[in-house]
């Protein structure tokens, strides 16, 4: 085979493994940003009407309102 088609036949073959390569990493990237927002744990307090969210694993026992302390369980949709 002609040394030529060699060369064309691994610059091609090199850039489609970037591509993946790149395709694969900003897609992992983009999972975890994602999990970090989708955990977030939205709350609307009773007393003042605030809207607030956290990011804790468990707030099964409520969290107190940051503006006036009132303990509120999360919203669930
Ligand atoms: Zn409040």
């Amino acid at each position: 085979m002609n040394p030529f088609t060699w060369f064309i036949l691994l610059y091609v073959g090199s850039a489609l493994v970037g591509t993946i390569v790149l395709w694969l990493w900003h897609d992992s990237r983009d999972k975890v940003s994602f999990e970090i927002h989708r955990r977030q744990k939205a709350f609307h307090c009773v007393r003042c009407g605030m809207l607030y969210s956290l990011r804790k694993h468990d707030v099964s026992e409520g969290e107190a309102c940051p503006e006036c302390g009132y303990k509120n369980y999360e919203l669930s949709f």
